[in-house]
């Protein structure tokens, strides 16, 4: 070969992965461009049934590898990666809707959720409405011709709602209705979306892997899984639409979060139940809610389905004679916990909710019995630190007479 300049040479150097290299992780695999070996496989058309590389966008064995690895989380046959979990919301809702069809969403949905359909969704001509989990009588008067996709999502968000799953995917069953459950809380390990009782399961789950999978804080990604071949395609061409990739040092992180995730998801688990029983003995707090307490809102559906899974997830509402300003001072009294969004990494993470502007439905509970709420997200610290500030914290800030 002739002589090539520096950079030239530097760029086409040989590089073959070296035979042998018997390693556990997966490489990272980083390309935009995605080099064909001649014009003819440049024209060759594209098929569906194998896998060909050819823009970094699209796929790499490092986003290939750990797809495959959620589906297997998630009990599912395909999986499409999106570069948050948000994306994931709205890769599902704009693959599925078009003009004029109607969602419906639960009272309780994640936030952003709600944001995407009130706002994108609506001023695409798309319908919604918002319904009670807990009522699935109200539920099904809802449906009709024009519902083309039900959201769940199990516990809600902020306040914790259990929805009566069963009976929700069976009335969407026996319609025909699609059906997507928002997946991040379960995130694969508190029970199989795909098979909640005999015969009955949700037709897609989606997960925000910026949460537990990661488990690091430090990566956003989402994922959409399916055992519906036809669903996955139009996930794919929505994914394609919308040009959603995924870093791959972002997969990499990932791919490095998933053998723990079991451990820390249990760990998690046991560490939220120990607090929310605590936190319900506390005179300053009117109720905890959490979908493994008796008492709580759906706790008899979430025995229904459970897997024993219950995340790391709970609620306090401070009783009604504490103001928003001192339950906010009980916040900023804590040392090991956190004022911050997301969940599921190693930091404990404590965020007062005002739901005034983010239910359009009535809360589970009446301003007299119950006011502000806090939202505690349990990260990996030892139980006992965590329970002791959360002791110092109340008693510094709402101390309670007798
Ligand atoms: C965090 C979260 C999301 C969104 O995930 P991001 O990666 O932060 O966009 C979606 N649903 C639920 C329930 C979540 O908690």
């Amino acid at each position: 070969m002739t002589k090539r300049g520096k950079s030239t040479e530097q760029i086409h150097h040989d590089y073959q992965p070296p035979t042998g290299w018997d390693a556990v992780p997966v490489p990272v695999y980083k390309a935009s461009t995605v080099l064909f070996a001649d014009t003819a496989a440049l024209h060759r058309p594209r098929s569906r049934d194998t896998v060909t590389y050819r823009y970094g966008l699209q796929c790499t064995p490092g986003s290939l590898t750990l797809a495959a690895r959620i589906a297997t989380l998630e009990q599912a046959t395909h999986c499409v990666l999106v570069p948050s979990g948000l994306a994931a919301i709205t890769l599902t809702s704009m693959a599925l809707l078009k003009p004029g069809d109607e969602v419906l969403l639960p009272d309780n949905v994640y936030g952003q959720n709600r944001h995407i359909t009130t706002g994108l969704l609506s001023r695409l001509g798309i319908h919604h409405q918002f319904y009670d989990p807990l009522d699935t009588a109200a539920f099904e008067r809802r449906l009709s011709d024009r519902t083309r996709l039900v959201w769940l999502e199990a516990a809600g968000s902020i306040t914790m709602e259990f929805p009566d799953l069963l009976g929700l995917l069976g009335a969407c069953k026996t319609r025909g209705i699609t059906t997507a459950l928002d997946n991040t809380w379960g995130a694969g390990m508190a029970f199989n979306a795909f098979e909640l009782a005999p015969g009955l399961g949700v037709d897609l789950s989606m997960q925000a892997l910026t949460k537990f999978a990661s488990g690091g804080a430090d990566v956003l990604m989402g994922a959409v899984c399916t055992r519906d071949a036809s669903l996955h395609r139009r996930l794919e061409e929505m994914h394609e639409f919308l040009g959603y990739g995924v870093g791959q040092n972002d997969v990499e992180a990932v791919l490095r979060g998933l053998p723990t995730l079991p451990l820390r998801y249990r760990a998690q688990e046991a560490t939220t139940l120990t607090l929310a029983r605590w936190m319900q003995q506390q005179p300053a707090v009117a109720r905890v809610l959490h979908p493994a307490l008796p008492g709580s809102p759906g706790h008899a559906h979430w025995q229904a389905v459970s897997g024993g899974g219950s995340s790391c997830l709970f609620s306090a509402v401070f009783q009604p004679c504490y103001s928003p300003a001192q339950v906010d001072a009980f916040v900023d009294a804590l040392r090991c916990f956190g004022i911050g969004y997301s969940w599921a990494g190693p930091m404990s993470l404590a965020v007062p909710y005002d739901l005034t502007h983010s239910r359009s439905l009535s809360l589970p509970w009446t301003p007299e019995e119950g006011g502000t709420l806090v939202r505690f997200a349990i990260g990996l610290e030892d139980v006992e630190d965590l329970r002791a500030d959360l002791a110092q914290a109340l008693a510094q800030t709402l101390p309670t007479s007798g």
